[in-house]
Parts: structure tokens; sequence; C-alpha cells
């Protein structure tokens, strides 16, 4: 059985004894940023110059400042830019700045797991990473709830990194939902593992299989829209009250069986065989070099890769669709329709 922990398990004057500076103000950055500072710790932001998330982050009244003097100023700092660019910024702004006994924190171990950063002698190095998309981190924390937290220590210079970690898991509110403790290496390849074969990858690429299919045999691009990914966060809420069974006892014995049936056919084991590469590619760095390597050269594959996806016929559909449904909100104010 995981080690779970919650609230009562943390001790939240330990990160309000500290100063927290937050690199980068993006999904993650300003969710910690502002649920810190609603816990009472002391935060600062650290953005490069001419960030355009400076504006956002001053109309909170948060402190901005350049990433060294952010690091210079705190001892505590969570790096929340890219993982494509925390070496790069790593080696030019924070590593000159951090002085024994400062704490290094991560929201996902990419970065210490392949390699790309090592942390200085004397420096904790440990890991709050939420179970969620940053917007929702700081949803849930105003509505009094949190999105669960992976805490991990790969250094304990101090000694004491676990308590101060667990503490700023509970500041940014991942302890009301609850905490699990983790490795750098864990967390890194089931997180990969997770958005490429199931959360993100696989589930995109099955709702545009399955928008295809349909179109292409001739029924209209609304219905296959509704039925293939409308539906789908319906399913998923009822999955995620009671497990697939609840999923299965709400839906029609035609189905149901239907689930039985053609379930394993669609994904048939040679899916599972797929997803094993994927995984033996994770943990053995082929993905993550895949990556930096494209990244560091400007992200040629990437950018075409998302260029692509804009293109697919159902988000014209969707696009459509959703102007339609007047509950369907989009209360994220810094998203644009067509931006990853
Ligand atoms: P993001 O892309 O939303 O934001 C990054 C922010 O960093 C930008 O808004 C900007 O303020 C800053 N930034 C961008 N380029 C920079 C540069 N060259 N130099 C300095 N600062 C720069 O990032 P994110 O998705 O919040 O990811 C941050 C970390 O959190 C990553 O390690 C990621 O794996 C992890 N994480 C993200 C999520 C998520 O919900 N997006 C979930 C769990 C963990
Ligand atoms: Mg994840
Ligand atoms: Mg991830
Ligand atoms: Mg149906
Ligand atoms: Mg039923
Ligand atoms: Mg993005």
């Amino acid at each position: 059985m995981a080690e779970m922990f919650y609230e009562d398990d943390a001790d939240l004057s330990v990160i309000q004894g500290r100063k927290v500076a937050i690199i980068g103000y993006g999904s993650q950055g300003h969710a910690h940023a502002l649920n810190l500072r609603d816990s009472g710790v002391q935060v600062v932001v650290g953005l490069r110059d001419g960030s355009s998330s400076a504006a956002k982050a001053k109309a909170e009244g948060l402190t901005v400042l350049s990433v060294a003097d952010a690091v210079k100023q705190s001892d505590v700092v969570m790096i929340l830019a890219p993982d494509q660019v925390q070496r790069g910024l790593y080696e030019s702004e924070i590593q000159p700045n951090l002085k024994s006994g400062d704490a290094l924190f991560f929201a996902h171990g990419f970065n210490i797991r392949f390699g790309y950063i090592t942390a200085p002698e004397g420096v904790d190095v440990a890991m709050v990473a939420p179970k969620g998309p940053g917007h929702l981190v700081r949803r849930e924390y105003v509505d009094g709830r949190g999105v669960p937290v992976l805490v991990a220590v790969e250094v304990d210079a101090s000694g004491k990194a676990w308590d101060l970690a667990i503490s700023y898991a509970a500041a940014i509110g991942g302890l009301r939902a609850g905490g699990i403790k983790t490795t750098f290496t864990e967390e890194t390849e089931t997180d990969l593992f997770g958005e490429q074969a199931v959360l993100c990858g696989g589930t995109s690429q099955l709702v545009m299989y399955g928008f295809e299919v349909l179109t292409e045999a001739g029924y209209q691009p609304e219905v296959a829209y509704f039925e293939c990914l409308h539906e789908l966060k319906l399913i998923v809420d009822l999955m995620i009250e009671g497990g697939i069974a609840k999923q299965r006892w709400s839906i029609s014995d035609t189905a149901e069986f239907g689930d039985y049936v053609s379930g394993p056919r669609v994904i048939d084991p040679h899916v599972k065989e797929n997803m094993k590469t994927i995984l033996a590619e994770i943990k053995d760095g082929t993905f993550a070099k895949h990556f930096i390597d494209d990244q560091d050269a400007g992200a040629p594959e990437f950018k075409a890769l998302r260029d692509k996806g804009a293109q697919h016929p159902i988000e014209k559909t969707g696009k459509e669709l959703r102007g339609l449904m007047s509950w369907i909100k989009d209360t994220d104010s810094d998203y644009t329709e067509g931006s990853a």
C-alpha cells in the first residue's frame, strides 16, 4: 500500500518560515504562487526579462524579479518553467545563486531523472507534483479543495527535506486531497507513460479515430463529435465516482455488453505491446533525448505536430458546437482556442 498523508501530517509553519521563489508563471507557476501566498507563505516570482507573464503576476500583487534575483532572495526555489528550458535556466541563473541550506523543488522529475540538472552539495532536492493541470490546482484551492500530489525527496542535505516538502504540499492545497510518497524515478516514468499512453496521447488518438471512422462513413460530424468527444467527460466522471464498474452500471445493458465484446477488439493486446515499447523508451531515455534534441533545435518537429493537430476536422466541428453550448465556459482567461 502506498504511503499516503493528509493536512494533519504536515506542519504548515515550516514553509511559512522560508522564502519561496516560484520560477515561471504559467500553468503550475501561477497556481503555486497564489496558493502559497494565500496560505501565508512569503513568495516572489522569478521571470526572464520581457516575460509576458510578469504583468499577470504583478496584477495579483506578487513581487516579480529576475530569475537570478528571485533565487538570491529566497531559500526554497520551485522551478516551474517548461521542462525543456529548465536546464539552460538552471545553468545560467539558478545554480550560480544557490547556497548551501537552500532547497530546489520541482513539480516533475524530468530534469533530475534524466541528468539534465544536478544540484550543488548542501542543497535539498525535492518534488511536489500535483496530479492535475495547474489551472485546477488554483481553482480547487480557491474552492476549499485540492488536487492530489506526489511528493519525493531526491537529496536530503538538511535532514529535514521531507518535512519541508510536505509543508509546501499542504500550502498549495494538495494535502486536502492527499499526498503519496514516491521517488523522482517513479514520478517521472509514470507521468510520462500516463500522458503518452492513456491520458493525452492514447485518448486524443482514440477520439480522433472514432470521429474519423464515423465521418468517413458519411455520418454528420456534429453527431460524431458528441458521440466520440463530448460524452467522454460524462463517462469519465462516472469512472472517477465509482470506477469502471459504476460507469458500466449507469450505461444501458446494450452499451455494457458492447463494452465487453468490442472494447478488447478495439484496444487489442497489440496496444498493450505498444504501451510496453513506449514505457521502455521512456525508461532508457530515448523519449527524453528525442524531446530535448528537438527543443534545442528550435522545436521543428514539435511545432509541425502541433499545427497538424490543430488542422484535424474534429477541431472545427467542436469549435462550432461549443459556441452553441453556453454552459461550457472557458474560464481560463489566458487560453485562446488553437494554442496548446
Ligand atoms: P507552462 O508552459 O505553463 O509555463 C511555463 C512558464 O515559465 C511560462 O508561463 C513563463 O512564465 C516561464 N517561461 C517560459 N519560458 C521561459 C524561459 N525560456 N525562461 C524562463 N522562464 C520561462 O509550464 P507548466 O506546464 O506549468 O510546467 C511547469 C512544470 O510543471 C514542468 O516541470 C511540468 O512538467 C510540471 N507540471 C505541469 C503540469 C501542468 O498542469 N501543466 C502538471 C504537473 C506538473
Ligand atoms: Mg501528469
Ligand atoms: Mg507531465
Ligand atoms: Mg450513446
Ligand atoms: Mg447498466
Ligand atoms: Mg502547453
